[in-house]
């Protein structure tokens, strides 16, 4: 049985996909994804030795060694141009995602669907899908084991776009007294904040409180610099609050 971060994303693949599934650790979900029916055939990536090794051994005592490939690679290095049309990425920080996605660009020709769950830095993985032609599509957040986990699916389209730009558009909310706007949203999910959930709420309010212990440490700093950034934590305070 996944956990349930992992069934998350195991939903958001598409039926009969050919997938990657990048810094696959364990290989879970491609396991899962095949023996489900869900993938045709799946191809395990890892940079490390040692969970390339726990892969190996998860698709071997799974018999699956005909359907998954597991390679050791760089990010998107262990796919070849046209071998898959949907990749998955998960457990691993937003950063590290778009740097990942950038430098196998190349390979990203044929791919039609991405599933990427950050750990941290959601707005950068939001950025990158928005500057690089792919629309998103779904976005879920879940709680599991105390921590929180946000999922996003993204679909290539070639009106990405206007697709993006209308999805992104600086938009009210009623009794919210500033504008949700495009950077807010990237920072918040465009679509968590069109129906927010309570883990979406318990989220921000836990950051809030995050950033106001920064502020009071950042006040009591006698600097100019701690000054501007004091009043900059306080404007974003305000904002998150009044959208949360
Ligand atoms: N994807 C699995 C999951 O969500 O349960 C495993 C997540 S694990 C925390 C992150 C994995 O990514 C590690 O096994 C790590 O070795 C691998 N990894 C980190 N950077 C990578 C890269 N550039 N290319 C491939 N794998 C990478």
């Amino acid at each position: 049985k996944l956990s349930a971060r992992l069934q998350h994303i195991a939903d958001r693949l598409p039926a009969g996909c050919r997938m990657a599934d990048i810094g696959s650790d364990h290989a879970l979900l491609p396991v899962y994804a095949v023996q489900n029916g869900i993938a045709l055939s799946a191809i395990a990536g890892e940079v490390n030795e040692g969970p390339l090794d726990a892969a190996r051994r998860q698709v071997a005592e799974a018999g699956e060694t005909g359907r998954i490939s597991v390679r050791k690679g760089d990010g998107l290095a262990v796919i070849a141009p046209g071998e898959v049309d949907c990749i998955t990425i998960a457990g691993m920080g937003g950063a590290l995602i778009a740097t990942i996605l950038s430098q196998g660009k190349e390979k990203l020709a044929g791919v039609t669907r991405l599933v990427l769950q950050p750990n941290v830095g959601e707005d950068l993985v939001r950025r990158w899908l928005v500057q690089n032609g792919w629309y998103l599509t779904d976005e879920a957040i879940l709680e599991e084991d105390g921590k929180v986990y946000e999922i996003l699916t993204a679909e290539h389209a070639e009106d990405a776009n206007e697709l993006n730009e209308a999805l992104y558009r600086e938009r009210t909310i009623p009794g919210c007294s500033v504008p949700l706007t495009e950077e807010l949203q990237l920072l918040m999910g465009p679509r968590l904040t069109m129906a927010p959930e309570e883990v979406w709420e318990a989220k921000w309010r836990s950051e809030i409180a995050k950033l106001e212990k920064i502020r009071k440490s950042v006040a009591a700093s006698k600097q100019e610099s701690a000054r501007e950034k004091a009043e900059e934590l306080t404007s974003r305070i305000h904002q998150l609050k009044e959208v949360v």
